[in-house]
């Protein structure tokens, strides 16, 4: 706990909390800032800033509640145009993510809306990656439910961790593509609530407002708990949210180096020059002849050695 004075903080951050004496535990976020670069590095059309924005946004939270060094995969496989939704998080609040196609569009549905399921797709799978630092990494999968993505966390948690949880998350996109705003919350039913307690909270639940319709209206992560569990909310911690990439032209080289001996010379004698271009962020990394040839004597020098 620190001297942290709730609605002082500004911009993207992550909440964590509990509430009703520790029988829920709770997650908001305010993502605004990590959707609009993702928009921007990778270019996506507004369905699919949605699409990539709500499962970055879940990723910051489930991030938040790992320790240290732990960091954890997202991948949505659907059917649908956008491809693959990959999303990196880590305990740190820092997130990275991209989709295989960020141009796939739909018209909007019959309410106005973006139609998220429509690029997602409706039948697939939901896979989940934890590096908890043991030898094997923790995987969870589960199918695609609506491809509304909070709806197919909700089950993950559910079916794949035992932990009943609702998932609510929302990118709101203007008409010339900017995102004006994204977040998200997670609750967790923990055991010891009462029929009562969840009928409640199924109800606050039902009447709420789409978090995008919340956060418009100015409301904070910490409001948009309270619309659900109500004024007995404890925030454990918050904590800021940003995009992070950890790509490097070392890691790079390195994966160049690791193709071996005879592609590198293939690489050097038919096409002179390299460009590598990180799924993640979309930087660019490019390599002329004399840097090939470099990586090329340590790669022959590796095999030597
Ligand atoms: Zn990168």
């Amino acid at each position: 706990m620190s001297d942290y004075k709730e609605g002082t903080r500004e911009g993207d951050y992550l909440v964590r909390g509990t509430a009703w004496g520790g029988k829920v535990r709770v997650f908001a976020a305010r993502t605004t800032e990590l959707v609009g670069e993702l928009q921007r590095r990778h270019g996506t059309y507004p369905t699919a800033s949605a699409a990539l924005g709500r499962t970055a946004t879940i990723g910051s939270m489930m991030g938040m509640m790992l320790k240290g060094e732990e960091k954890l995969t997202l991948q949505v496989k659907g059917d649908g145009p956008i491809g693959q939704i990959v999303v990196d998080a880590n305990a740190k609040g820092e997130v990275r993510g991209y989709v295989d196609n960020p141009e796939a569009h739909v018209p909007s549905n019959s309410l106005g809306k973006l139609d998220v399921p429509g690029v997602v797709g409706t039948t697939g799978f939901v896979h989940v990656t934890k590096d908890l630092g043991l030898k094997e990494p923790y995987r969870g999968s589960v199918p695609i439910v609506s491809g509304e993505l909070g709806e197919d966390f909700t089950y993950y948690f559910a079916s794949s961790e035992q932990t009943p949880s609702a998932v609510g998350v929302g990118v709101l996109v203007d008409v010339d593509g900017k995102v004006l705003h994204a977040g998200g919350f997670i609750l967790q039913l923990l055991p010891g609530l009462t029929d009562e307690e969840i009928g409640r909270l199924e109800t606050a639940l039902g009447g709420l407002p789409h978090v995008t319709a919340l956060l418009d209206q100015g409301e904070t992560p910490e409001e948009i708990l309270r619309w659900v569990v109500g004024d007995e909310l404890t925030v454990h911690e918050t904590m800021d949210v940003k995009f992070v990439c950890q790509c490097s032209a070392e890691k790079v080289e390195q994966t160049l180096i690791s193709m071996g001996e005879t592609e590198l010379r293939n690489l050097i004698e038919e096409e002179g020059s390299a460009e590598v271009v990180c799924h993640f962020c979309n930087e660019a990394y490019t390599f002329d002849k004399p840097h090939l040839e470099r990586l090329l004597q340590e790669a022959t020098a590796g095999k030597n050695g």
